[in-house]
Order: C-alpha cells, then structure tokens, then sequence
C-alpha cells in the first residue's frame, strides 16, 4: 500500500496529529502549560476556529468504505492503537482525543484515555485487566468506593485481593507480594496519599518488590491514583507505576463542575482498557471533555496558587491553640515521620493543597468549627478553585466499621480541607475566626 493511500484511507486522522510546532520551537521542548493552548487540535480543520468545537454527533460519515473497515479494526482491537479515524461516538470523537493527547503530556505518557468519572475509569481498568480466581494486590486505604468495587462487586466474580498499609516498608510489600504470587496476580493498585490519612506509598518500593517477586509474562502492571497530587505535584510513571488513573472531577477539572476520569500510561495498556472502554461504554461526552480542555489551560496556574495557600493556611493551623495536629505532606519530618518523608523526598514535586486538621476535642468541636466558616463551603470533594471542608468520620466515611476508623485515624476531630485559589490572608481570617466558635 502507497503512503498516499494510507493516508486517504485513515480519513479524519489528521485531525489528530498535532502540527510539530506544538510540540517544539527549534530544539526547545515545549513546557505542558504551553502545549494546553492548542496541542492536538489543527484550528484549518474546523473552519478556523481558535477553539475546537463541541461535536455535538452520535456517529461519523467515512470517506469510503475501505476507510471504515480500517477504522473498524482499530475500534475492535484487529489494529492495535484504537481507530485511526472517527466512527462512532462510544467509541471516540474530536474532543475526547485532544483531551487524551493533552492528558498524556503532563506525564510524558505514551497515551491516555478519557472517561465518564474516575470510578468509570477505575471500573474499566479492572474489568479488562481481572478474571475469575485473579487476585488484585493493593495498598490500602482505598477511595471507598474503589474498595467496595473490589470487594464486593469484583468478589462476587470470584476475584481475590490482599492489601498491604500505605506506608508500607518494602521487607511489608515483599511479603504480601509473595503471598499473593502463589496464585496469579494481575493487577497491582495503589492509591498515594491515601484518604483521609494522607499516608504515601512507596512506588519505587512497590516496583523493586514487583520486579523481584515476578519475572517474564507473569509481572502484573503497576496501576496509582494519583488524583490527589496529580499531574503537577506527583507524576508516578517516573517511579516505575505503568499506568496512572485519575478523578478529574478534582484537580484536573477544578471549578467542581464535572464529573470525569482517565488513565494515562503506555500503549499496550492502554490498548488493553480502551477495548474494554469500547465494550462498555465509559467514555466521557464531547462536552464534558471540551469543558477539561478549558481546564487544563489553568491547571498549572491553579495548582500552584492552591498550594501557595495551603502552606501559608497550614502554617498559620499548625501554631493555633485549639489544633491538635495538621496532617499535611509539607510538615513531614523525622520521628514518627521519617519513613513518609523519605517517600515525600524521593516521589513529591509538592505538597498539594489537601489536608487533614485535627482540632482538639471531638465532633462538637468539629461541627462548631464547620457550620462557622463563611468563605469555605462545608461539602466534600476537592481540587476545585473554592476551598472545601467536610468531617470523614460523619460524611464520606461514616459506613466505616469504628475498629477500622480507629486504625485509620478517622476520628470524630478530624475535619478534611481542599484549599483553593481565593486570597490566603481571607482564608487565615476564615479559619480563625471560626476557631472562635469551638
Ligand atoms: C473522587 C475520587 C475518585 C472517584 O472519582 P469520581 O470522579 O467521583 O468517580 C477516585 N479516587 C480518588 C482518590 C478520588 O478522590
């Protein structure tokens, strides 16, 4: 086949390479925050544009039917890479790939994948890694519905797990790891920090332990949530995590206006979760991809001033009489702390802008300080340009059964804060005069 006709027969491909000047100006590599302006997106394809449309259409018209065989071997894993074209809109469409392209190049990924929300990424990872008699290791705590997928939904396919804590030693990891590969594992999942605790996970530990414990086709990828730290703060690839999932809904989307999700890593994993992504169905829509398109132009912007104030937040909790302690990954020393705040040194760029605040005395004294605050907004979530606040122990993780609470440090003082974008010194004054009012 000519290249001609290669090219003729990709049809609406083009669209997709992004123009070189995108990516360099003579030999300088182009920063992420640049490339967000319009990677991946040729404005002479949309009448000019300066900002892609929103291809508001269920399906695509193919230039001849050569085409939509071809692009059809790409939708149903004949062709490795996903379609070379566009087919039909569950399985992708203009939006959700410029989105995919610019996701994938905060992390120098291979590819990434857009979804409906995180759970719908996380769900599809497993579906199309997992069968029955698997076993999923994990560090643990999970986000709580990630937990519940394992457990109860994947357990009653006959899937096994076995978790190791967050801040486990490699000699910790190691053992769980040779437990687990006296049957076939397929999936390591970790989540860094965890929620609520904020405890990191070793990912080079986790790696080395990987590496050692299972050799040739039988080494189960690495796969991270790294919606806490992500992408500026964590980039776990460089760890030696495979593969990488994200909530958008948090920092990624963050004006707390959609619900999304994505996977980011190398090709063949990636091939492997986008046929199963074609199967079921949990792409994001063209709207909800166009409006994280809006949002990746700011994420930089936004992280850092988000974590500016959170430092000055935490700096000004930790000195104040009524605080008990402020888990916050920037106050990570020696003691007790030195295991964390290795992992701090050697996988952190930041120390994010999401805390935990132990106030003393209980929930009186939480719920006094909650219903007080005037700029922070009493609701879960994070990540958004508005600082939240919320109480784990009576909210998100309120089904938690006490032991479990007690020994994740999911007390009735603890309240967790998102911090924002607004003016810090307003904050300060937020928080102090609600301090008051414990
Ligand atoms: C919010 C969240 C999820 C789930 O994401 P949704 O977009 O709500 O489906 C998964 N993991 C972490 C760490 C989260 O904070």
């Amino acid at each position: 086949m000519t290249d001609e006709t290669e090219a003729e027969l990709s049809g609406a491909a083009p669209r997709r390479r992004p123009k070189p000047s995108a990516e360099k100006i003579g030999n300088r590599k182009l920063k992420p925050s640049t490339m967000m302006m319009g990677y991946g997106y040729d404005p002479t394809l949309s009448e000019g544009s300066l900002k892609p449309p929103i291809f508001l259409t269920s399906t695509f018209v193919f230039p001849n039917a050569a085409a939509g065989k071809r692009h059809f071997e790409g939708v149903t894993g004949k062709r490795p890479g996903g379609a070379e074209g566009l087919v039909y809109s569950r399985f992708n469409g203009p939006n959700q790939e410029i989105l995919e392209d610019r996701l994938a190049v905060w992390e120098e990924a291979e590819d990434a994948l857009a979804f409906s929300s995180g759970m719908s990424a996380i769900a599809t990872l497993f579906l199309s890694m997992v069968k029955p008699g698997d076993t999923i290791v994990h560090s643990g705590p999970l986000y709580a519905a990630t937990e519940t997928l394992i457990a109860r939904i994947l357990g009653r396919f006959g899937v096994h797990w076995l978790d190791f804590p967050a801040g486990a030693t490699r000699a910790e990891i190691d053992a769980v790891m040779s437990k687990a590969a006296t049957g076939n594992v397929a999936l390591i999942y970790l989540e860094s920090p965890a929620n609520p605790t904020n405890a990191l996970v070793d990912v080079e530990a986790v790696r080395a332990s990987r590496d050692a414990i299972f050799t040739g086709a039988n080494k189960p990828p690495i796969a991270i949530d790294n919606t806490f730290l992500g992408p500026i703060w964590a980039q776990p690839l460089k760890q030696g995590a495979e593969l990488v999932v994200y909530s958008l809904t948090k920092y990624a989307g963050g004006h707390s206006d959609l619900v999304a999700g994505s996977v980011v890593g190398g090709k063949d994993h990636i091939n492997t979760i986008r046929m199963m992504r074609n199967t079921i169905g949990t792409i994001c829509d063209p709207n909800t991809a166009w409006m994280l398109l809006r949002s990746l132009e700011t994420l930089e912007l936004r992280m850092s001033r988000a974590g500016e104030n959170a430092a000055k937040v935490c700096e000004f909790l930790k000195g104040h009489p009524k605080v008990e302690k402020v888990g916050y990954l920037g106050f990570l020393e020696g003691g007790d702390d030195a295991r964390q705040a290795d992992i701090y040194r050697r996988h952190c760029i930041g120390a994010g802008s999401t805390f935990s605040l132990y106030l003393k005395g209980g929930e009186t004294e939480a719920f006094a300080f909650l219903d007080s605050l005037k700029i922070a907004k009493l609701a879960v979530s994070l990540g958004g340009t508005e600082t939240l606040a919320s109480h784990p122990a009576g909210m998100t993780h309120l089904s938690v059964p006490q032991a479990r609470k007690d020994a994740l440090g999911i007390s009735d003082n603890l309240v967790r804060i998102s911090i924002g974008v607004e003016d810090a010194d307003d904050l300060i004054a937020d928080f102090e005069e609600a301090l008051k009012a414990v």
